[in-house]
């Protein structure tokens, strides 16, 4: 006699402790990023194929030819934007809404926005499923941020740009932080953390990273 759904328990514990483990060896060490990465199940924001492998420290493909980051850069990305609990942060380019829904368990509120109507519609659904109700997911070109919803504490660029687009620089506030892939799309990028001073920016970089490219204009699907 076997016992199915308790060896399957037994199974996720297992990766999940695996997961943890992989992030922590990485350089993810900030206790409130590993707990939220502990609480959000990234296999909800993997489809098909794929799924079975959502506790891998790997990128995985999904919908309209983008992909869901590598788990270890969205945590040191997390950690590098240094989320207080009453902060508003954009995120441009939601994909599969994971990284948003990391974000959301650290600060008040998360806009987030990409340029395919499908992604933002699929991960709104998952972010409704799960209750995560202080994301807000748009349709839009980010490279313009939202000028409606800011200025934000921090902004999360998770699509690499050539420079940092200037909206995001004025619509982020003095004292916020924001973290950007830069370079060509495919080259490995830098990321880099800025910082909005008194007066002006200051700009440190951060590791080597690779990204798909933030694309101008809407997506077609
Ligand atoms: N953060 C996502 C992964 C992002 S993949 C996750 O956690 O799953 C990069 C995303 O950026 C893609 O979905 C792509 O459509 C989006 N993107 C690229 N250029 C964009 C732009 N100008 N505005 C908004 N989104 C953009």
């Amino acid at each position: 006699m076997t016992d199915g759904p308790r060896d399957e328990e037994e199974a996720l514990a297992e990766r999940k402790m695996r997961f943890l483990f992989a992030l922590r060896s990485k350089g993810v060490t900030e206790a409130r990023v590993l707990t939220a990465m502990e609480r959000v199940d990234r296999g909800r924001f993997v489809r098909g194929l794929f799924a079975d492998r959502s506790y891998e420290d790997m990128p995985l493909p999904i919908a309209c030819g983008q992909t869901i980051s590598q788990p270890s850069v969205v945590g040191l990305m997390t950690q590098a934007l240094r989320i207080g609990p009453r902060d508003t942060v954009l995120e441009v380019g939601t994909g599969s809404g994971y990284q948003a829904a990391i974000l959301s368990q650290l600060c008040r509120r998360v806009y987030t926005v990409d340029r395919h109507r499908r992604l933002v519609r699929e991960a709104a659904a998952v972010f409704s499923a799960l209750g995560l109700s202080n994301i807000t997911a748009f349709a839009a070109d980010g490279s313009f941020g939202l000028p409606d919803q800011g200025p934000f504490d921090r902004i999360i660029v998770t699509a690499a740009a050539e420079d940092p687009p200037g909206p995001l620089l004025a619509q982020l506030k003095i004292g916020g932080i924001m973290v950007v892939p830069v370079g060509q799309s495919d080259a490995v990028q830098r990321l880099i953390k800025v910082s909005r001073l008194e007066k002006g920016f200051d700009y440190e970089e951060l590791r080597s990273v690779r990204f798909v490219p933030l694309v101008e204009g809407m997506g077609d699907d």
